[in-house]
């Protein structure tokens, strides 16, 4: 017996370093691909945000050589882990809006406004059973470790489906249609029409992503990483599995590709979008409240608001282990989708429900190994074994709630 533990214990240490030096290869060759991929993404998204920077950047670099360009590299994962970037949820700005709008949910839950003390604040707004819980600390592991790689998947993996998919949209409707002999020039309606359909594309894309993630059972093993957080903190957002960010992202870059490819064709080139601090204008008042998704703070956006926007509030309960949240609001900024799909819930009231994984199965993702390794083991032996019908939570099939009126 004691010779069998040893055994797996021995296995599991080779399973460790050899998967760490597959991560350490993997970081390598993603920085070299980024290092050529910047520039083509750029090129084919004109009026992006935060392409002025980069492109002077770039320019910079490309006068002192490629030990800059590895240095802009590093320097550009680095903001994207210190608070740095607006176009990233951790921004500074955001997680100052978040803690206001905390701070309101605190004043607004006392019985009376003079109960209100900063030290009951902090103690709301910051609780040690959320922060401290074994379950943040790997979310902040995880923060490290995944920081610096989904950049990198953002750019190569969602550039790489964008930009064919954008020429070929546009390639077939110059054959199909014909080409336009005069281009609209885009004005102020062109403008904002694009930066809110832009938002929908992004948004859709994430809804079928999110969606496929939880029906398919292969899909379902890595997104689990994300599902198996028993607490939710703001870094809690950012511990998706890479298989599941490529998913995420490939779809997303398909969805977009294909409104630029329209739009290119209309105008030439997208119109530029409305921005705030070089964001798109609707995605930075997304982000406003958007670290409040994967918190403890109960913000809801009442009945009617809550049929179109997806409000922190459904975020939290989408990641609920209880029968009755099961499969429900898989959007991101637009809870249209899911009211469109009947997979739309609308808490009423604040409810009380457990995060996780049921059956206590996000015990076996506390650890970074769980966390990168477990979903391979578990997605392809699911693959090679036959299975009962099972939900992606693991039981029985059960059908979804639908939507909860008032
Ligand atoms: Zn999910
Ligand atoms: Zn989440």
């Amino acid at each position: 017996m004691a010779l069998e533990k040893s055994h797996a214990r021995n296995q599991k240490t080779t399973a460790l370093a050899t998967f760490r030096i597959a991560m350490s290869l993997v970081f390598l060759l993603s920085f070299g691909a980024s290092a050529h991929a910047v520039p083509a993404t750029q090129a084919a998204e004109r009026g992006a945000p935060g392409q002025e920077r980069l492109s002077s950047a770039k320019r910079l670099c490309e006068d002192l050589g490629a030990g800059c360009r590895v240095a802009k590299i590093m320097y550009w994962q680095v903001r994207s882990l210190f608070f740095a970037k607006p176009e990233q949820g951790l921004y500074w700005l955001y997680i100052i809006s978040a803690l206001s709008v905390a701070m309101m949910v605190y004043a607004l839950g006392l019985p009376r406004l003079r109960d209100f003390s900063v030290t009951g604040c902090l103690h709301f707004i910051f609780p040690n059973a959320v922060y401290r819980h074994a379950s943040a600390v790997t979310d902040y592991k995880y923060y490290i470790t995944t920081g610096f790689v989904d950049p990198f998947l953002t750019l190569v993996i969602a550039g790489g489906t964008a930009i064919p998919v954008s020429s070929r949209v546009s390639a077939a409707l110059n054959s199909i249609v014909g080409p336009l002999t005069l281009h609209a020039r885009p004005g102020w309606i062109a403008r904002l029409a694009y930066t809110v359909l832009l938002v929908a594309a992004i948004d859709l894309g994430y809804f079928i992503f999110h969606y496929l993630a939880h029906r398919i059972e292969f899909l379902w093993e890595f997104h689990k990483v994300h599902h198996a957080a028993e607490v939710l903190t703001p870094i809690t957002g950012y511990r998706n599995h890479p298989i599941d960010s490529l998913l995420q992202l490939s779809i997303i870059g398909g969805i977009v590709g294909f409104l630029n490819g329209v739009m290119t064709y209309w105008y030439q080139r997208p119109p530029d979008l409305i921005t705030v601090l070089n964001t798109s204008v609707v995605l930075f008042a997304y982000n406003l409240t958007t670290n409040l998704r994967h918190s403890h703070v109960w913000l809801s956006y009442g009945n009617i608001a809550s049929h179109i926007l997806s409000s922190p509030a459904q975020h939290q309960i989408h990641h609920s282990c209880e029968v009755r949240h099961l499969d429900t609001n898989f959007g991101r900024v637009l809870s249209l989708w899911d009211w469109m799909s009947g997979t739309l819930y609308i808490p009423t009231e604040k409810e009380e429900f457990r995060l996780g994984l049921r059956h206590e199965e996000h015990r076996e993702y506390v650890s970074l190994w769980g966390c990168y390794v477990l979903p391979f083991i578990k997605a392809f032996r699911g693959l090679t074994k036959g299975r009962p019908a099972l939900d992606s939570k693991g039981d029985k099939v059960v059908i979804p709630q639908t939507v909860k009126r008032i």
